[in-house]
Parts: C-alpha cells; structure tokens; sequence
C-alpha cells in the first residue's frame, strides 16, 4: 500500500512539474523559432553551380552586374512577389516597385527587413552598399540613398537573382 501510493505521488509529481514548466519550456522555443524563422542555406560552389545558370551564378556567387536593360524584370509590371532565385526567400513586392530609369528592377524597400543583408563594397572605386539574400547570401544587387518616398531607397537589383511570383 505503502508502495503504491510513493507511485502515485512520484507520477502526480511529474505531471505538476511537466504542467506548470512544459509551457514555459515550449513558448520559448516557439519564440526562438521564429526570431530565427529564416534560417541559413549553405552550399559550396558546386552545388550552385548545379542549380543556377551561369549568368546566375556570375551575379549571385561572384557578385557580377547584369547588363542595364537586359534583365526580364527592368520593365516588367507583374503584381506579386519578388523571390530569391537561389532560396525562394520573398524579397520584394511589386507594390514597391518604381521605374529608377537605370536599366535595372528598383524597389524603394525589401518586404521584411531581414530577408536582406547589407554590406559595404568599396570596389569599381566607391563606397557602395552591397545587397544580399539573408537566407542563402546570393548577391542581389546595391542600395542607394537617392530612391523616392517613403524610404528614399533605391534597391537596384539584378533581375537574374530574383524570381516574381504572381499574386493569386
Ligand atoms: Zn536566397
């Protein structure tokens, strides 16, 4: 008798334990998740190489410029969304889209602010800002501080590192 009811205490014990910790426990990692939600793709070359063309890789793994005018998004009007051709990450909405007159896709904001990463790039001879998918790094493009309202950003970007999807 005595034996069983040293049981029943020790499992009631757990089960107030497990209650009044468990959730604590689970909303912090819920939490975790989602600050974190992104995450990180990490491939080598090779594997890029695989998946992207070679103009692709050019931009987005060596950090090349497509020429002005010839990407398939210069002049495009879609509405929808503005993914990461290496990730599938949604960069930019269509909404912010504005025509800069430099040849190349402009947008005056990223949808989420931390879909992109920025670092500076002193090549070519001047202080620019690079531009990036924070997701998997793939160079998209620079940024420059002479866009229009609201921002007064100018995201441009190449069109071979983004891929639109329409709005259903
Ligand atoms: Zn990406």
């Amino acid at each position: 008798m005595r034996k069983y009811f040293l049981t029943t205490f020790i499992i009631v014990t757990a089960i107030f334990v497990a209650t009044v910790f468990m959730p604590t426990g689970l909303s912090q990692t819920t939490s975790n998740k989602t600050r974190g939600a992104i995450g990180r793709i990490e491939k080598s070359n090779e594997e890029w190489r695989r998946v992207l063309t070679p103009q692709q890789f050019n931009v987005m793994r060596e950090r090349g410029t497509e020429e002005p005018y010839s990407g398939k998004y210069n002049d495009f009007k879609g509405k929808g969304v503005y993914t990461c051709a290496g990730c599938g990450l949604t960069l930019f909405s269509s909404a912010t889209k504005f025509d800069s007159g430099t040849g190349w896709p402009s947008f005056y904001a990223p949808i989420v602010a931390n879909h992109i990463g920025t670092e500076t790039d002193s090549s070519m001879g001047e202080q620019r800002t690079e531009v990036h998918c924070a997701r998997c790094g793939a160079h998209l493009g620079h940024v420059f501080d002479d866009g229009p309202a609201p921002t007064g950003l100018r995201y441009c970007m190449n069109s071979v590192a983004l891929k639109f999807k329409n709005k259903r």
